[in-house]
């Protein structure tokens, strides 16, 4: 998702009190918690979009804490932007490329990680690109507590396919497998819906979820 560019969303985003500071990134592993000033669990989605599911998320579990990451700004303003009309104590944002999460959370500091409509990188080239390769899940094995998990949701098959076949290689188990889960009502409980989820599941897209763990 890129939106075409929104003059001063940089600006709006460097000056917003729901953004960490990128100058300050490399300084927060381990800081987390003080953050939020609690000592609730560390939630996040990588690639969130403009932050509907994370914005719902954070409503329904006020004891959990959530990030939201996100690579470009002009989208990261709409989920700012949200947050100004409804704010939330436990939603924070980040502005990053996610290759480098292993340098802004410590280790075993993140309980649960949230991959919601990956960009599928279709080009075998840019496979290290996909969110769910092996390169990703090296990165998200430090950062995650050792009971942590991974969910991910996607409408593409191929990705799907793709993330499964990663996950042997890279030791990681599949807990949850699913290649419909609006099909699934006990899968479904729960289940917040995303922007992308929303668009293709009207369109009669089947939704593939895993959860996985080490
Ligand atoms: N998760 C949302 C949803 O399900 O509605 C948005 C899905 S959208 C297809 C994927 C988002 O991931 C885009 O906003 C894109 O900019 C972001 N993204 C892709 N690669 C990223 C990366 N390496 N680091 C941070 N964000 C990334």
């Amino acid at each position: 998702m890129r939106l075409r560019n929104v003059t001063g969303s940089r600006e709006v985003i460097a000056e917003s009190r729901f953004v960490v500071p990128e100058e300050t990134l490399k300084e927060m592993p381990g800081k987390w918690q003080g953050l939020f000033g609690n000592q609730h669990p560390i939630h996040i989605e990588i690639g969130m979009g403009k932050g509907q599911f994370l914005h719902a998320m954070a409503k329904n579990h006020p004891g959990i804490n959530y990030v939201g990451i996100e690579k470009y700004s002009t989208v990261l303003l709409r989920a700012v932007q949200k947050m100004e009309q409804d704010e939330l104590p436990n939603l924070r944002f980040i502005r990053m490329d996610a290759e480098e999460i292993a340098e802004v959370f410590g280790a075993g500091e993140v309980a649960r990680i949230y991959l919601n409509f990956s960009d599928p990188w279709p080009k075998d080239r840019h496979a290290k690109r996909r969110l769910p390769s092996r390169e990703f899940l090296v990165r998200y094995d430090r950062i995650l507590a050792e009971d942590g998990r991974i969910e991910f949701k996607t409408d593409n098959r191929a990705l799907f396919d793709f993330a499964v076949e990663e996950l042997e290689p890279a030791g990681w188990k599949a807990k949850v497998l699913t290649y419909d889960l609006h099909a699934d009502p006990v899968l479904m409980e729960g289940n917040v819906m995303t922007e992308y989820e929303e668009k293709f599941s009207a369109m009669g897209n089947p939704i593939c979820k895993y959860v996985i763990t080490r």
